[in-house]
């Protein structure tokens, strides 16, 4: 493994910051413009009662949710692992060699670029696409690409196409636009996330761009991937969790696309005669992926499957605003932390940043579905001290605190302990 040029490293950390940070604060500028504190409580409150409802019951609602989204002719597939997942798509992808797809944590969280690595993906939202020709990874869920310039996108543009583009926000723009409406006219599959699915038997996704718009429509084959704690009981509850995603997640009082899908595209209008595929897409699949969700829900972290991405905490976490994407695992901070310990191991989760946590409480102040991340880290690193993975500082504060009912150890009168672990 090339030695780390801690030098380097520091540069990148100090440029991320200068680009990312006042993104994010602008972020809570605009929610606070948009909801007072009194709205703002009301509406956490019936989002948590939302989601709560929904988990609480989700074995009838998913059954119920299966049901209706069949008999509207979506295809649904479960999918127990990520390696599930990939092999489910990719049968659906059959010899297909062009593929679009939307910004999604699911699609990330099953590392699908990796398994399809033989076919010609093509990222279509605006930030990961640039990500995307970086060979990068996204720093933020809803600010892929925020640590980039523009004179370092343009430079690499004119490095993989050839093509002189100004370092000027809105040439970018033009030039990514022109260059996907190509590849979405010649894709026949078009994979997408969801936001929310109601158990009615819709599913939705919100955007600003218009990318996810176009690659669930102009390909044949929509593949929708997500899991199942996006199911809500009603459309009614899903239109306010796409509110919430809108006003929590960058500050906007809805996003400038909601797309609400309920089925293949079809037409009657010749004889009455029902044909799909009229000018959206023919086939409609949607993956329900569990990747240990099952066992999150049995678990005392059930309150991690409310969230729906909306990357707020991120937005107030004063870990994460110092190292990003070296805190937590498929998706940035407590949340990618907690999923890796259950998707992969104890020593895992505690590399990801299980101890990093300050529990300053900002994040659980702060999101819409009022999770409390904070406690939640709390009994993970109890489950990993348990388990002696942990610092070796906690392990001796813990081990002095049962031995001799302090952290510092064996106290002597007037004397100062050896050790005050503090800092
Ligand atoms: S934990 Fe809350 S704030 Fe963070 S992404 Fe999930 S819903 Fe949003």
């Amino acid at each position: 493994m090339k030695p780390l040029n801690l030098t380097k490293e520091i540069e990148k950390n100090e440029k991320t910051k200068k680009e990312i940070l006042p993104i994010m604060y602008s972020y809570k500028e605009r929610r606070d413009k948009i909801l007072n504190e009194e709205e703002k409580e009301k509406f956490r409150e019936e989002l948590r009662r939302i989601k709560e409802k929904a988990i609480d019951g989700i074995g009838e609602l998913k059954k119920r949710t299966i049901r209706n989204l069949e008999k509207n002719g979506i295809k649904v597939i479960e999918a127990k692992d990520s390696k599930d997942a990939n092999k489910k798509i990719k049968e659906i992808i059959g010899k297909e060699k062009l593929v679009i797809k939307s910004k999604s944590n699911t699609i990330n969280e099953i590392n699908l670029n990796e398994a399809l690595k033989d076919k010609e993906l093509i990222e279509t939202d605006l930030g990961d696409f640039i990500v995307q020709i970086f060979e990068g990874k996204e720093i933020h869920p809803v600010l892929p690409s925020a640590d980039l310039t523009p004179k370092e996108i343009s430079k690499k543009i004119k490095e993989k196409f050839g093509k002189d583009v100004q370092a000027d926000p809105e040439e970018i723009v033009r030039f990514i636009r022109g260059y996907l409406r190509e590849k979405m006219y010649e894709a026949k599959i078009g994979i997408t996330g969801a936001n929310v699915i109601s158990s009615d038997g819709s599913i939705f996704i919100l955007e600003n761009e218009g990318n996810i718009s176009l690659t669930s429509r102009i390909p044949d084959k929509h593949i929708i991937l997500t899991s199942f704690d996006k199911i809500v009981s009603s459309r009614e509850d899903a239109l306010k969790i796409v509110k919430a995603g809108a006003i929590f997640g960058t500050g906007q009082d809805y996003p400038v696309y909601v797309n609400i899908i309920s089925g293949p595209s079809k037409t009657a209008d010749i004889q009455d005669k029902l044909i799909t595929g009229a000018q959206g897409a023919r086939e409609v699949y949607l993956i329900l992926l569990d990747n240990k969700r099952s066992k999150i829900l049995n678990s005392e972290f059930k309150e991690l499957l409310y969230c729906i991405n909306c990357g707020a905490c991120l937005n107030f976490c004063p870990v994460y605003h110092q190292i990003f994407r070296r805190y937590g695992s498929d998706f940035p901070g407590v949340k990618g932390v907690i999923i890796s310990y259950f998707k992969d191991s104890g020593k895992n989760a505690y590399k990801n940043g299980a101890f990093f946590c300050t529990t300053c409480k900002q994040c659980g102040e702060n999101c819409p579905m009022k999770i409390d991340l904070s406690e939640l880290i709390r009994k993970l690193r109890k489950q990993l001290s348990d388990k002696k993975i942990a610092p070796d500082t906690v392990i001796e504060m813990v081990k002095n605190v049962r031995q001799y009912g302090n952290p510092f150890g064996k106290l002597e009168e007037g004397k100062v302990p050896k050790k005050l672990y503090c800092c």
